[in-house]
């Protein structure tokens, strides 16, 4: 099977497990904040959330271009990635670092659906964007980690048995650079929780799941650490390009999508006895939009096949970041402003998608911080932070 064939089939298959969990699915979940689990273990019976583990662990073996062809066409059809995009990213963490007992412990139960590891805890409220200043430290106590510090913003903490937790297990002063120091551990949130780990929701604009995670001496087995220790940063960096690559796809999604449903309505709704498609001032925001989404698609697919060939694609990744966020906001932008009134009524989807993509000029990492990556080791510009 060719390359195309394989995509041509991925896509349709997708597609038609969406046609399952139509709009009103998502509208529903939205407005009662709910997680989409029958979505979410649909997806995993299909076996495509198992597509970036090994086939020799029970999953497809495929890379992130497919994963993100996946999640692609989940925003495509109406849908929202959010609710599960982190088992893509956070498993390559684990294969690359992770050891034999780990994978061969964690990958075929997360590629059967018995397991999810949907969680991945950065963020923290102090500290923000400037991950090497994180707080959370993991002090080493016989066979044991102690856990102790505070998370924001980690997504599905409620909805997941795994999280890959970033901890500083050497102090700051004690290091030579400030990326040092830092360590991964693969945490079981079903013991965990209520032993030291508190998980707190936070209600935000659109139905993302998100929590505040606050650890009192949790204590872990040391064999919950994945690769060597203070080598976390290395390892965070490394799945960082695949999730630059896999939301730049979701954002994609959107952008059609929004392209998609602005167009039907242009196309139907007549105002002074034509259709308002036929004005310019409507035609062209949405014409722009296109063009916007499918050159952001380039950079996509170029970040991509880099990271699938193993070939450095930290630039490209960031790029496909930032055109693909930018493209599916104006596209968002564009879809309301073409539905009028209707843009801002709950049934016509627009504004819950409005909401949702909104989140990409943010998460999982802000719009400045691209551009101050592309400055610097791109443009070689002096470090602005
Ligand atoms: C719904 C949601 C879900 C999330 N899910 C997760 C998750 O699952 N796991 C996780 O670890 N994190 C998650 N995050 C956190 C997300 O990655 C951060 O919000 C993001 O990285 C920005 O960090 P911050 O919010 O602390 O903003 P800050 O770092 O405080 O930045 C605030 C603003 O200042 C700007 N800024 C800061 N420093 C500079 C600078 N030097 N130059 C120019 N501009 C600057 C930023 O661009 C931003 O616009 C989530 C966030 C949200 C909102």
């Amino acid at each position: 099977m060719t390359s195309a064939d394989l995509h041509r089939d991925l896509r349709r298959g997708v597609r038609d497990l969406c046609k399952g969990f139509p709009d009103t699915y998502w509208r529903e979940l939205d407005a009662a904040r709910a997680y989409p689990d029958a979505f979410v273990r649909a997806l995993t019976e299909a076996g495509y959330l198992a597509a970036l583990i090994p086939e020799a662990y029970g999953g497809s073996g495929l890379g992130v271009t497919e994963a993100s062809i996946i999640l692609e066409e989940i925003n495509r059809s109406g849908g929202n990635a959010g609710a599960c995009h982190a088992q893509m990213y956070t498993m390559g963490t684990l294969l690359r670092h992770g050891s034999d007992v780990q994978k061969r412990t964690f990958l075929p139960q997360l590629a059967g659906g018995a397991l999810r590891l949907q969680a991945f805890g950065v963020t923290e409220p102090t500290t923000g964007s400037d991950t090497t200043q994180l707080k959370t430290t993991a002090t080493r106590k016989g066979d044991r980690y102690v856990i102790r510090g505070q998370k924001v913003w980690i997504s599905r903490a409620e909805h997941s048995d795994l999280l890959l937790l970033v901890v500083r297990t050497t102090p700051i002063e004690q290091v030579k650079k400030r990326t040092d120091g830092l360590s991964v551990l693969l945490v079981d949130l079903r013991t965990a929780v209520g032993h030291g780990l508190t998980i707190r929701p936070i209600r935000t604009m659109m139905n993302h799941a998100t929590t505040e995670l606050f650890f009192d001496d949790l204590e872990v087995p040391t064999d919950t650490l994945v690769g060597e220790e203070g080598e976390g940063f290395r390892y965070l960096i490394d799945g960082l390009n695949a999730e630059r690559i896999l939301i730049a796809a979701e954002c994609i999604g959107d952008g059609r999508w929004f392209v998609d449903r602005a167009t039907r309505y242009a196309s139907g709704r007549v105002v002074f006895n034509r259709p308002i498609g036929q004005n310019q001032g409507v035609q062209f925001p949405i014409a722009r939009a296109h063009v916007n989404v499918e050159a952001a698609d380039l950079m996509r697919f170029r970040a991509a096949e880099l990271f699938d060939r193993g070939a450095p694609c930290g630039a490209e990744a960031n790029m496909a970041k930032l055109l693909a966020a930018d493209a599916s906001w104006e596209a968002a932008n564009v879809a309301v402003q073409t539905h009028g009134g209707f843009g801002f009524a709950e049934e016509y989807d627009i504004e819950r998608k409005f909401r949702e993509t909104r989140l990409y000029q943010v998460a999982p990492i802000s719009t400045n911080l691209i551009l101050a990556y592309v400055a610097e080791h791109v443009l070689g510009l002096p470090r602005s932070y």
